[in-house]
C-alpha cells in the first residue's frame, strides 16, 4: 500500500548535513511514525506521501520545512548563579529546561562569561538544511486507537 494519511510507516534513514557528515540515523532497529500526525518534520512527511515499501528516496529539507530558522530570541544570557555551582557548565553542554509553552526543551550552553552564561534554546537542527536518505521498509494501516492517540503503538512505538 501507499503512504497516506493514517499510515504507520517503518523507515530506515540517514540524515546528513551539507558537508556529508552523518548527524543522525535510524538505529539497528527501525524508525516508525504515524503519517499525517505531525510525528516528523513536514518536509520529510510530504516527500514520503504516496511512497510504498521498498522505495528509496533522497530529500533535502530546508529549515522552513524542517526545524525552523534559528530564533535569536531563544539565545539568552542568564545569571551564572542560576546554575548549580557543582554543575559542569561549559560550551556545548546540553540540559533540559522548561520552554515558554511548558514543553521540555533542550538548551545548549554557548558561552560562559564571568557573571553570566549564554544559552541557546533553539533546536539543535534549526537553521540547517537536512539531507535525508530514506528507505521505506513497511507500510500498514493504523489502528483506530493509534489514530486517536496520534502515535504508533507496539514494538518501535509507544508501549502503554
Ligand atoms: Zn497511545
Amino acid at each position: 500500500m501507499q503512504i497516506e494519511q493514517n499510515s504507520v510507516v517503518t523507515l530506515h534513514y540517514t540524515l546528513k548535513d551539507n558537508d556529508g557528515n552523518i548527524i543522525d540515523q535510524s538505529d539497528d532497529g527501525s524508525f516508525l511514525y504515524l503519517h499525517g500526525a505531525m510525528n516528523i518534520i513536514p518536509g520529510l512527511e510530504n516527500a514520503l506521501s504516496g511512497k510504498s515499501a521498498g522505495d528509496e528516496i533522497s530529500v533535502k529539507v530546508s529549515p522552513e520545512e524542517g526545524y525552523g530558522e534559528k530564533d535569536p530570541q531563544r539565545i539568552q544570557e542568564v545569571p551564572k548563579e542560576m546554575f548549580d555551582s557543582a554543575a559542569d557548565i561549559q560550551p556545548g553542554v546540553q540540559f533540559h529546561a522548561q520552554g515558554p509553552d511548558g514543553n521540555a526543551v533542550v538548551v545548549t550552553v554557548v558561552e560562559v562569561k564571568d557573571e553570566a552564561v549564554v544559552i541557546d534554546g533553539n533546536h539543535a537542527l534549526a537553521g540547517m538544511d537536512l539531507n535525508f536518505e530514506v528507505k521505506v521498509v513497511d507500510v500498514r494501516e493504523a489502528s483506530a486507537e493509534e489514530v486517536e492517540h496520534g502515535h504508533v503503538h507496539g514494538p518501535g512505538g509507544h508501549q502503554h
